[in-house]
């Protein structure tokens, strides 16, 4: 297959040593005690980068895979569960939770900014019953970013626990998952952590696991519940053949973060966001979102007359590069740029702007300017 660069929100650009990581040979992880040792420091690494001492677990699968567990392991049949909707993924969880018997409750707002704190706040005060609830840090589709510091407290005062997808946020935007009060924290590895797609990841609080503990009928699944890995490290045994390739790769992915410095990583994907926001309006487009938007990705309105399914397939075609547009109802609407982990560096920005600069004038569009010129204009003044 012939490869082409890609400036998705993800599957982002691994850099060379974690891609190196890969090819190392590899313990039997069935019957190699010293790797449920290594697996379970990898996993203590994810949660110091998450902000948090609870139980970190790495699952072999993608990002869904870690929404799924979330919801299978804590639905039970007839429960009632609060669905906050304000993109795609955000509605999406109503699905799972009931794919496993449960009642979604779906709070739906506006998709061009983010959840309104005190909506929800208003909403609470007439309906608090619900074992938990769900949304979405960074909402990917629309590149929205909701306030994990106020949700999940907010929530938690009612006694309502918490999944929150933070898959295309963490790392990229702090999520801080015990000072925020995060029951079960989802992530994925090919995002802003920029390692290869392989493994979700999942962070699981105290009342999450009384939570599973008290369930009156078993989780309907093996490879979505989280109890599987109930009492590994002690037991020395993980619950399936583990991608030891991946645990590898994710392990140097969180040590090039941790050499870099978390602070210095947000820093860095807040000047190169502010800087693509700032161009693209200068430029004469429209972002679509209102406020909160996300450091990992923005979220473009694209003229209709041009199309972005249009534009991404001409990119596609003249250019050998592979862009984003949205997901559902966005699809034709919505170009997106990913500017997480790996892709969120100027060389990299600069390339796709100018690839997309041209693309669009190829179709027709009169921009204000040289978009490559003018993010870099607000780059250097930021
Ligand atoms: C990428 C992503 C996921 C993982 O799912 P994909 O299969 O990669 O689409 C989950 N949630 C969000 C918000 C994401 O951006």
């Amino acid at each position: 297959m012939r490869f082409k660069p890609n400036y998705a929100p993800g599957p982002t650009e691994v850099r060379e040593n974690v891609r190196l990581a890969r090819t190392k040979r590899t313990n039997n992880t069935d019957f190699d005690r010293e790797f449920v040792h290594y697996y379970h420091e990898v996993c203590q690494k994810m949660g110091q980068i998450m902000g948090t001492k609870n139980d970190v677990l790495l699952l072999a699968g993608e990002g869904i895979l870690a929404l799924e567990a979330a919801c299978a392991s804590l639905t039970e049949p007839g429960d009632r569960v609060l669905v906050l909707d304000n993109g795609i993924y955000g509605e999406g969880f109503k699905d799972f939770v009931s794919i496993y018997g449960g009642e979604p409750v779906v709070l739906s707002f506006d998709h061009h900014k983010g959840i309104p704190v005190e909506e929800v706040r208003e909403y609470l005060k007439m309906d608090h019953d619900f074992k938990y609830a769900t949304f979405v840090h960074c909402d990917t589709p629309t590149s929205v970013l909701n306030a994990a510091t106020e949700l999940s407290p907010l929530l938690k005062e009612y006694g309502i626990l918490t999944v929150v997808d933070s898959v295309a946020g963490m790392v990229g935007e702090p999520i801080a998952v015990d000072q925020n009060q995060i029951d079960i924290c989802c992530g994925g590895t090919q995002k802003a952590i920029s390692a290869p797609v392989g493994l979700a990841i999942v962070s699981i609080s105290e009342d999450a696991k009384k939570a599973m503990d008290n369930r009156k009928t078993p989780i309907t699944s093996f490879y979505a519940n989280l109890q599987i890995f109930k009492g590994y490290a002690e037991k020395e045994y993980l619950p399936y053949t583990m991608p030891a390739s991946d645990v590898e790769a994710l392990d140097v992915a969180l040590d090039n973060i941790l050499e870099e410095g978390q602070e210095a990583v947000y820093k860095r994907h807040d000047k190169i966001a502010s800087a693509v926001r700032k161009s693209v309006q200068a430029y004469g487009l429209t972002l679509f979102l209102e406020s909160e938007r996300s450091n990992t990705v923005t979220a473009i309105v694209i003229p209709e007359e041009i199309g972005a399914l249009r534009l991404q397939e001409h990119i596609s075609e003249t250019y050998n590069l592979l862009i984003a547009t949205s997901l559902a109802q966005y699809a034709d609407v919505i170009l997106r740029i990913g500017h997480m982990g790996e892709n969120a560096f100027v060389d990299k920005v600069v390339f796709v702007l100018t690839i997309i600069d041209n693309g669009l004038r190829d179709l027709g569009f009169k921009g204000n300017g040289n978009l490559a010129q003018l993010f870099l204009d607000a780059y250097k003044e930021k």
